[in-house]
């Protein structure tokens, strides 16, 4: 096997597949190999999360999150409509469930604006009409959010990369690599390979490929378990539409969401606690390699005393399923708690920095050679589209 590459992709999550396929079509005829240490495609977040595509409500406008979302939306639904996935563009409530709640809605109404995205305000009356089994003061609609399933599309874009000629190779970690003026030489557990530039998209683990690359990453990757239940079956016509609450604008990332899912059920999730292993979906899994190197990193220590209540609020809920139940009830009270079914768990990366502040949007760090994606949480599934085409620009760049 002739083991030089031109481009070598590290993750077949969807980053890497949708950068891959792009890459491919930029440049036909050059060879592209794609990396993945597990088994098969989309084994880590792509294949673990809520399956919404999202339509950009509550991120900063100007931000890559914002334009990425944005166009995620609607490139994601244009790959679907291309390649005949099933998707559902089922549209979103956020609803208040309080006074304070519905100021704070009131302010995304304008950060919706900001982000010039189509919405629709509903009364108390207008909720009760479309969501019976919802309670809420007022609502936000936002019709463009849709539902999918993103390991098909991910399996889908892997076709496309092999049928113009890439290559993928899944059961293959990459160990180790070493960048010079002449190329890069990527070191695996099956051998040696050489590319002319490397692309990273290794999600859980894209800290430790900037370090492998012989810099210091400015951050670390921290885990977060995003733990789901699945309600019974006689619960699958329960909402219409996603019913998410109206999150606290200082961790506007927490509060569960009643999701429809492409399968037809529908779940509850996720939370949001501390996970002591980056791949570990068992509850209790724990790396001790993984949590000391954590552990030691004061960014982790100050990440968690800022966010100390919510923190320990998450744990409570993570442990009682009660507490658990507490949180959607709000909006849903007919609930109980022999409605929560075990599902699987997520894990989120999340770039954090020595002060303890998350990243918050998407981050790139390259080098002569290598591009790294370093921080891609939700809503990157939604803007793998666009995320790849910006990646093969920025690749341009170092090509020339
Ligand atoms: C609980 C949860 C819910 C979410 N909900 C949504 C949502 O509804 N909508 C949305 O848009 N986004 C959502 N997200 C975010 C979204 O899933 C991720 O942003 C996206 O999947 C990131 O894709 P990725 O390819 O970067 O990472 P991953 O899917 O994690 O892929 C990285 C891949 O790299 C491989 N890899 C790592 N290191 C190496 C190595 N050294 N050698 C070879 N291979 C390696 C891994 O095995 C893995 O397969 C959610 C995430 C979670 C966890």
């Amino acid at each position: 096997m002739n083991n030089r590459y031109d481009f070598i992709v590290i993750g077949g999550g969807i980053l890497g597949m949708s950068t891959a396929w792009q890459l491919q079509k930029a440049w036909p005829g050059r060879r592209v190999l794609v990396l993945e240490k597990e088994s098969g495609p989309a084994r880590h977040q792509t294949g673990h999360n809520s399956g919404v595509i999202h339509a950009g409500v509550y991120y900063k406008p100007g931000s890559l999150k914002a334009r990425f979302c944005k166009e995620g939306n609607v490139a994601t639904t244009a790959f679907c409509d291309e390649h005949d996935i099933r998707y559902d563009r089922c549209g979103k409530l956020l609803v208040a469930t309080s006074d304070i709640e519905y100021q704070r809605m009131m302010n995304l109404v304008s950060r919706c604006e900001q982000n010039q995205l189509e919405i629709e305000v509903l009364s108390q009356q207008q909720l009760a009409a479309r969501e019976p089994n919802i309670v809420g003061v007022g609502a936000i609609f936002v019709p463009s959010t849709g539902i999918v399933s993103f390991t098909e599309i991910t399996a889908r874009m892997a076709e496309l990369v092999a049928a113009a000629g890439g290559e993928i190779r899944y059961g293959t970690e990459m160990v180790a690599v070493d960048e010079t003026a002449q190329g890069i030489e990527v070191r695996t557990d099956r051998g040696v390979l050489h590319g002319d530039y490397l692309v990273s998209c290794a999600g859980l683990m894209s800290d430790r490929v900037v370090r492998m690359l012989g810099q210091e990453p400015g951050f670390r990757i921290i885990p977060f378990r995003g733990e789901y239940f699945l309600l019974p079956p006689r619960h699958n016509r329960i909402v219409n539409h996603l019913i998410y609450p109206i999150p606290d604008p200082e961790l506007p990332f927490l509060g569960v969401h009643l999701t429809r899912m492409i399968d037809g059920t529908v779940t509850v999730g996720p939370n949001a606690v501390l996970a002591f292993k980056r791949e570990g979906y068992g509850k209790f899994d724990f790396s001790l390699a993984d949590s000391v190197e954590m552990l030691r990193y004061p960014g982790l220590r100050r990440v968690v005393m800022k966010n100390l209540r919510a923190s320990l609020n998450e744990l409570k809920n993570s442990l009682s399923k009660r507490g658990y139940l507490k949180l959607v009830q709000k909006y849903c009270p007919q609930l109980t708690v022999a409605d929560l079914q075990p599902y699987p768990a997520g894990i989120r990366a999340q770039a954090v920095a020595p002060d303890g502040s998350l990243v918050d949007d998407f981050l790139f760090v390259t080098t002569g050679r290598a591009l790294v994606v370093c921080n891609a949480p939700s809503p990157a599934a939604t803007s793998a589209i666009p995320i790849g085409a910006h990646i093969v620009e920025r690749v341009k760049q170092l090509v020339t």
